[in-house]
């Protein structure tokens, strides 16, 4: 055999699965800071700041902005404004507006407000479900199909997420074909994407590479997302891993909002200033204008007297002249 033919024949399955990003390709970027960053800040925002940041959001290009938590305030009181902070913001008609639901309580809440949207979350570790849910994946997933179920009767949307899909504070390191089994279910559930969550910001490249080149064995990239967190600095790194694995769907935290309830002193969700500052440097295109989103990043920080979690946004504020 020659040597040529030899080199044909022995393609790597993972070169076939690395697809390259292409210039000008289209990234969606979902903000989830007033959702998953704002809930895990100390600092309770008050009802109409909240209004107010979200609408300067929706303004920025942004086409997906996740407004908030119908969980029960007992458990999560920074979200228990979650009604007025949904009918209060003015929606703009080509934006999608998702709340996270929980349990039916908390979907027939949403559906009250008129929520066209919803999210729904498990995890890819036994021992997170018990803690955060208090039950097992499996029951939880009972828990998610009859919400989805009502939830589709309502013709809404639902995205679902997966937490800890590569470590757990509770159980370590998270085998690959977890995060896959429950991806799949989501999927066959009736989410029409999945977000991929390193909800302690534990994962590395080769790590984030192995739990997609599992799932995309039962999923195609376009129904996934992939969700940082930047505890170890490594959320950009990931990202652009789940990038060359054809991820076109990133969720991200203006001003790194938030932290981690399991490592003191952490930042938050990746920042999206700092996502789309990359993405546009890499010719991939968001609709995004950064300095629109600098400045909605400072108005939140300013009002729980916070720097920005954002190199970009520190860096360009001044240069915008936004000081
Ligand atoms: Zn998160």
């Amino acid at each position: 055999m020659s040597s040529k033919l030899r080199r044909l024949l022995s393609v790597n399955v993972n070169q076939i699965l690395k697809r390259k990003y292409h210039k000008n390709e289209f990234v969606r970027v979902v903000e989830v800071g007033p959702r998953d960053g704002l809930q895990n800040e100390p600092t309770n925002v008050p009802t109409e700041v909240k209004i107010e940041f979200i609408n300067k959001l929706s303004e920025t290009g942004l086409e997906t902005v996740e407004v908030t938590s119908f969980v029960s305030s007992k458990w999560v009181p920074q979200m228990g404004d979650n009604s007025e902070v949904y009918t209060g913001i003015k929606k703009k008609g080509n934006i999608n507006y998702p709340v996270l639901v929980p349990n039916a309580q908390g979907l027939e809440a949403a559906v009250k407000c008129g929520v066209k949207e919803i999210a729904v979350f498990t995890s890819a570790s036994e021992g997170f479900s018990k803690k955060n849910t208090n039950c097992s994946i499996q029951e939880s997933l009972r828990r998610i199909e009859a919400v989805v179920r009502e939830a589709k009767k309502h013709n809404l949307r639902v995205r679902g997420y997966v937490s800890c899909i590569v470590g757990c504070p509770y159980d370590g390191a998270v085998h690959p074909s977890s995060v896959t089994k429950v991806t799949e279910a989501l999927l066959n559930l009736g989410c029409y994407e999945v977000s991929l969550g390193d909800t302690i910001g534990v994962g590395t490249k080769q790590a984030i590479q192995n739990v997609l080149k599992d799932i995309l064995d039962v999923a195609t990239a376009d129904k996934l997302a992939i969700h940082c967190h930047d505890t170890y600095g490594q959320a950009l790194p990931n990202i652009c891993t789940a990038l060359e694995y054809g991820v076109r769907v990133v969720d991200s935290s203006v001003a790194g909002l938030g932290g981690c309830p399991y490592a003191k002193g952490a930042t938050g969700n990746v920042a999206t200033e700092d996502l789309v500052y990359m993405l546009h440097g890499m010719g991939m295109e968001t609709g995004v204008d950064l300095r629109m989103l600098i400045e909605a990043g400072r108005y939140i920080c300013g009002h729980i007297k916070k720097q920005p979690a954002s190199k970009v946004n520190n860096a360009l504020y001044s240069k915008y002249g936004l000081e």
